[in-house]
């Protein structure tokens, strides 16, 4: 009874956020790992509602609430986290574009939500590969009526640095733009294995040279989608899959040098897509995307016509209660965007047709001079 209300109200919910086109915000918290510290989770909804408790504080003055989309509690799976993101990561089949990505502070789940506890291994795969795994089924589904082509890429930022993590040879000194790092065809889940084993090869290989680096990057897995059908229609659209760089921060009076560096250029990029999501919530005709590498990359997937998701990673530990109330509120912030309903990318035929004539026109008028 009470379950089947929830579920109703969520899915009218869902349909009601697709019209509105906001930023979908959903919560997901760790198993603790540390028994010796207090639990902060005084409250898990099921509708998307999270009370916690300030571990300093009695508990009446240390209650904080907040509400999100959806929460996903320390012991929901890797399945049931991607049920509630796949009619997201359909759309993109039908010329959505649509952006995820994980935030929050280092240890938190980022990492384990979008790839799993190990790239490249089949076991409690994350978001990333259940994703593609999903759109090859909808491909073949497809298949008598649209003929789609799949692509990937996938890159590294570090301090503003884009580094292709699909091939084995280092960027050049100012790294590349995201067109330019190699795309990479794929055509089955196993294409897709292949692929992420050799980009967290790569991703490790420079952990080592700088310590922990992983968790000083964001790393961005970009599928690209061209379709056609029957009827000659195209469609082009494409998923970002962002594992956004901890956004922890540093006691300046710690870090010096390299790792100042590093904290900057993350404090930069993570304050820049903050930017960009107040910018487009007050509808601003001027949308700070170019501020950033990481913004500049997604801008075709943040606001506009897309479609975005947020998971907001925090631990259940005291310990790191401060850090799980900026996550919190951050995460809260961007929830209330509005960015007007999402639009897909369909070219009719007639505009196809007359694309083609203007084509052989051209063709043509070369020919003669
Ligand atoms: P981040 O990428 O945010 O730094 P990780 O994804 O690496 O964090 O998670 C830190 C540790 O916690 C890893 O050992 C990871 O396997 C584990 N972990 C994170 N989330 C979960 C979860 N939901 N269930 C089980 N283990 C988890
Ligand atoms: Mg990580």
């Amino acid at each position: 009874g009470y379950h089947k209300v929830v579920t109703e109200n969520r899915k009218l919910y869902n349909m009601v956020q697709d019209l509105k086109g906001n930023i979908r915000v959903y919560c997901r918290i760790r198993p603790a790992f540390n028994a010796e510290t207090k639990n902060v989770i005084d409250y898990i909804g099921d509708d998307g509602s999270l009370v916690i408790l300030d571990p300093s504080k009695p508990r009446k003055e240390g209650r904080k609430v907040f509400q999100f989309n959806h929460m996903f509690g320390p012991t929901a799976t890797q399945d049931e986290v991607f049920k509630d993101t796949q009619p997201l990561i359909r759309s993109v089949m039908d010329g959505y574009n649509v952006c995820i990505f994980a935030y929050g502070q280092t240890g938190s789940g980022k990492t384990h939500t979008m790839s799993g506890p190990s790239e490249g291994s089949i076991k409690d795969v994350g978001i990333n590969y259940l994703a593609l795994e999903d759109l090859f089924e909808i491909s073949s589904r497809r298949k008598d009526i649209i003929n789609y082509d799949i692509h990937v890429q996938m890159v590294e930022i570090y301090n503003e640095q884009v580094r292709d993590l699909l091939i084995r040879s280092c960027a050049s000194e100012n790294g590349l733009s995201l067109p330019d790092a190699t795309m990479h065809s794929v055509k089955s889940t196993a294409d897709v294995l292949h692929l992420m084993k050799l980009g967290g090869v790569n991703r490790v290989v420079s952990s080592t040279a700088i310590n922990n680096r992983s968790s000083r990057s964001h790393s961005v897995v970009t599928v690209h989608i061209h379709g056609k059908d029957i009827s000659g229609n195209i469609l082009r659209s494409c998923l970002h899959l962002v594992d956004l760089a901890g956004s922890e921060r540093v006691d300046k009076s710690e870090v010096t040098g390299d790792r100042l560096k590093e904290a900057q250029y993350i404090n930069k990029s993570l304050s820049c897509l903050g930017d960009v999501i107040t910018a487009l919530a007050q509808k601003n005709s001027h949308i700070p995307y170019r501020n950033s590498k990481l913004t500049h990359l997604l801008q075709d997937s943040l606001g506009g016509h897309a479609k975005t998701l947020m998971f907001a990673h925090v631990s259940p530990e005291g310990d790191s209660f401060g850090e799980t109330v900026g996550t919190l509120k951050f995460a809260q912030r961007v929830s209330t965007v509005e960015l007007g309903a999402a639009r897909a990318n369909k070219e009719s035929n007639e505009v196809l047709q007359l694309k083609q004539q203007i084509d052989s026109l051209k063709k043509a008028l070369a020919n003669k001079e």
